[in-house]
């Protein structure tokens, strides 16, 4: 990968070593970049170099003063730092532009074809969608970003005209300015991840970030349900060309009827909507369109039916980290349910999944840092006798067995982030998924 810098510089100050660094510590070395790299926990460059990372072009700096700021092109974060960390604050004052990876990405590569995808929920499954759809009628496309393979390491694989497919998260987009992907989707915007945009405006406001960059040559798809996202369109917030996905079009006519694929919940439409909008822009015919998403398959935690044994369907939605996912998972089965949440605490209101639940919930087995509030919640709505407390998975499912007739689903959709209990809800599902088998057993 050739990466030339318009600002006849070519070193970067990286901040943080995640997904995002790792990727930047392997592709811009070898293009010829000198990496300055910055980590709030300390970091050995032999451990860099067992990565098979070349240390002549990577340097540590200790504290801020020994970061070279006058020869530094840009300065690039790992989504999740904060944006009030005191380099942060020295580098705008050193006048250097703070990107997040998807930023840079567009800057050093403003001819590479990109859709950005974001929104609360949906981001990864309609990403996915997007590149299925590009990568069986021919156009050669990579799903990148927040969903797990950063956007540098894509570029390294991809040629001139492969179209980057970027979920993009509101951590990523905290930080973007001149961003422009010629195709962009703001699928949802409902609370999540307060602890760290502090408010709903401002993590509102990231998502929409993803068109700050747009032009009118530009498209934008909304969710005409959302009702953030149309406040935003009302605003006059975006230059963009902003369309609409239609949920009571045609295309979803056709996707609802029974058969139409495997895929689980109306969510799911909603995301086929957008990505078939989108690649309908890009230039590909509803039928060619229709019959990928018809081999799509469900990602892995997301919705993924597990087993059913006795009678009784174990579904994994682990990756439920957040209550409007959640309410969808619910909404979505029509089964009496048994569901197993908590988890840790992103402190947003919980109200729209106990009205979720009320209907068809059985029980609520709840676990984690959030199962005490959880547990209040649902005492103050008169369904403190469909509250069961655990202390760990295992205790969960088993007494989710115990409980659950033939007929009843058993759903793992938390509505909570997993931290505290797992490292991350990939982790969550596959020992859902494991206890599961052994029940079977
Ligand atoms: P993200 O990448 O935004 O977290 P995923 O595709 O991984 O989204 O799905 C996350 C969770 O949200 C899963 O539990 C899934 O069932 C649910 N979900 C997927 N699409 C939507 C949607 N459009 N609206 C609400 N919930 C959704």
């Amino acid at each position: 990968m050739k990466i030339k810098s318009p600002e006849g510089k070519n070193r970067i100050l990286l901040y943080g070593l995640g997904v995002t660094g790792k990727a930047i510590l392997s592709t811009f070395p070898k293009a010829g970049w000198q990496v300055t790299l910055y980590n709030d926990q300390e970091v050995k460059l032999d451990d860099l170099v067992k990565e098979g990372l070349d240390p002549s072009k990577v340097d540590l700096a200790k504290d801020l003063d020994s970061i070279p700021w006058s020869d530094l092109a840009y300065v690039v974060k790992a989504p999740v730092i904060p944006l009030d960390k005191p380099l942060l604050e020295r580098a705008r004052e050193e006048g250097l532009p703070v990107c997040s990876d998807i930023e840079l990405a567009y800057r050093l590569f403003p001819d590479q074809p990109m859709v950005a995808i974001t929104g609360s929920n949906g981001k990864t499954t309609t990403t996915s969608m997007v590149a299925h759809i590009l990568n069986k009628s021919g156009h050669p496309a990579i799903a990148c970003g927040n969903i797990g393979l950063a956007v540098f390491e894509a570029l390294d694989r991809a040629d001139p005209d492969t179209w980057l497919v970027i979920e993009s998260s509101s951590f990523q987009l905290a930080s973007v300015d001149r961003f422009k992907p010629r195709f962009a989707a703001i699928l949802n915007v409902t609370p999540d991840h307060i602890d760290w945009h502090r408010d709903f405006a401002h993590y509102a406001a990231c998502k929409f970030n993803i068109s700050k960059g747009q032009g009118p040559e530009d498209i934008l798809y909304l969710n005409p349900h959302d009702r953030p996202s149309k406040e935003a369109f009302e605003s006059g917030r975006f230059k963009a060309q902003v369309k609409w996905i239609d949920p009571e079009g045609e295309w979803a006519r056709e996707i609802r009827e029974p058969g139409f694929w495997t895929l689980v919940g109306s969510h799911n439409v909603d995301n086929a909507l957008f990505a078939a909008g989108l690649c309908h822009d890009i230039g590909l015919d509803w039928p060619i369109i229709k019959k990928a998403l018809q081999s799509f398959r469900a990602i892995e935690h997301r919705m993924e039916v597990v087993d059913t044994i006795d009678g009784v369907t174990y579904i994994n939605d682990s990756k439920a980290t957040n209550v409007d996912s959640a309410v969808q998972a619910i909404h979505s089965l029509q089964a009496p349910l048994i569901v197993i949440a908590g988890g840790y605490d992103k402190h947003v209101p919980f109200d729209e999944f106990y009205e979720a639940f009320r209907p068809q919930g059985k029980a609520m087995i709840l676990m984690g840092q959030t199962r005490d509030s959880l547990k209040q919640g649902m005492e103050e709505r008169g369904m403190g006798d469909r509250v069961v407390m655990v202390d760990s998975l295992k205790e969960a499912i088993n007494r989710a067995h115990d409980l659950a007739q033939a007929g009843d689903v058993v759903l793992l959709s938390p509505a909570s982030a997993s931290w505290g209990m797992y490292n991350n809800f990939e982790e969550r599902g596959r020992e859902f998924k494991d206890l599961v088998k052994n029940l079977k057993k």
